[in-house]
């Protein structure tokens, strides 16, 4: 694991010197900030930088228009940087520690973290969310070697912030079931130590989820937690399956559409909370299959299949990628009789498995509207042909099993699709 060090407490902001100098030496600082988490804590983390000794350069983003992930944000810093044997120190969230993250990796550098927001588990995964050419990508690069989170400063993040963070910690929920659901059936085996890193600090935060809608710090350091814990459990694994299942598919396809409100886009958090509220619901309706009629005969030509993938995806190269993808996972003939066998026979411990692993719609419901996260398509400016859409695209758009692929193969797909009008 890249991550090293992590300090999660009130006044943490006041140890940054110190932290810096054990893990990286008496190394001059460079602190990557914009105008507003500059205001949020430059002014302790600059002083307890300059009482541990350490020499500090400063870069700025501006706070408007607001710093973008993106080539050209990725290549100041790395210059900046470069000017001498700095190690960056980012104060910020997603978008600035992703822009520090990737600069410092391609200097093969290690770098700290001082996050502002617990609105995303990026902080500690081993990739970068950056925008390369216009295309949204995650490009591989190091986790930071220390994380530290002031819980003073986390709890005065914006609103909606931190409610994407709840949404994209929810997403747990369900992407722990999609695991659940391709262990039973044999193609992606549970591993137990990194199942629990992120299932125990998960329903730590869910138990918590009235204290964190208060802002209250230590609720609030466990909600950090439970995040910083998603990327471990990625930087271990070496994949996002422990902390992304379909809700996180259905959110790269309005992420690739650049889903946008009131003219910004959507945030992660919001796009994984609604994908949640979804697959939650889907899980549900997986109850009500009358399994005895499921046939083990028929399904669709790879003909319609990749006619379905290629007329979905506009861009032609992203097309392309996804035809690659589903011919992949496709089946056909004796080999789809097969799998509609094996789903149809571990179908009862998978009924049984869904309440023990999930909470109840309308109370996961209720804990996303307590803390300010969307639970419905119209809640991000989409609808219900919109989500229908995104549900469509993301069961073809990765090689990752997931309750959609089930559906799918069990030629029930356009029923799920149907009952998400009752959602
Ligand atoms: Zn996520």
């Amino acid at each position: 694991m890249d991550t090293k060090i992590s300090v999660v407490e009130n006044g943490a902001l006041k140890r940054v010197g110190k932290v810096f100098a054990e893990a990286f030496g008496q190394t001059p600082a460079l602190l990557v900030a914009d105008g507003n988490t500059l205001k949020a804590g430059g002014f302790e983390t600059l002083r307890s930088l300059k009482e541990a000794g350490i020499v500090v350069r400063q870069y700025i983003f501006p706070s408007n228009p607001q710093p973008y992930a993106d080539e050209y944000a990725i290549q100041i810093v790395h210059e900046t940087l470069k000017q001498d044997n700095s190690i960056a120190v980012v104060l910020g969230s997603g978008t600035l520690n992703d822009i520090t993250k990737r600069a410092s990796s391609e200097l093969d550098r290690p770098y700290m973290v001082v996050a502002t927001a617990p609105s995303v588990d990026g902080y500690t995964s081993y990739g970068a969310a950056v925008s390369i050419g216009g295309f949204k990508q995650t490009l591989p690069c190091a986790a930071p070697l220390v994380v530290l989170a002031d819980t003073k400063v986390l709890c005065k993040a914006p609103t909606d912030m931190t409610a994407s963070g709840f949404g994209d910690c929810m997403a747990k929920f369900t992407a722990g079931m999609d695991w659940i659901l391709a262990d039973l059936l044999g193609v992606h085996p549970i591993r137990k130590d990194v199942w629990d890193m992120v299932q125990t600090p998960l329903r730590k935060v869910y138990k918590k989820r009235s204290s964190i809608a208060r802002r209250e710090a230590s609720a609030i350091g466990i909600l950090f937690d439970a995040l910083s814990a998603s990327g471990f459990a990625m930087q271990i694994m070496h994949d996002s399956r422990p902390a992304s299942g379909a809700e996180h598919l259905i959110s790269h396809v309005w992420e690739m559409e650049h889903l946008s409100k009131d003219g910004l886009p959507v945030s992660h958090g919001f796009k994984v909370a609604v994908g949640t509220m979804t697959i939650r619901y889907l899980y549900d309706q997986l109850k009500m299959v009358d399994i005895n009629s499921i046939s083990l005969i028929g399904g669709e030509s790879w003909a319609d299949r990749e006619r379905a993938v290629r007329s979905f995806f506009k861009d032609p190269k992203v097309a392309e990628q996804t035809v690659v993808i589903a011919k992949k996972k496709f089946l056909e003939g004796e080999a789809l009789s097969k799998r509609r066998e094996t789903l149809l026979s571990i179908f009862p411990t998978l009924i049984k498995r869904i309440d023990e692993q999930l909470p109840p719609y309308a109370e996961l419901k209720e804990a996303m509207r307590m803390n300010g996260a969307p639970v419905s398509p119209e809640d991000i400016a989409s609808n219900l042909e919109g989500l229908r859409h995104a549900v469509t695209g993301a069961q073809m758009i990765r090689d990752r099993y997931t309750v959609l692929d089930l559906f799918y193969e069990l030629g029930i797909f356009d029923q799920a699709l149907e009952s998400l009008q009752l959602m």
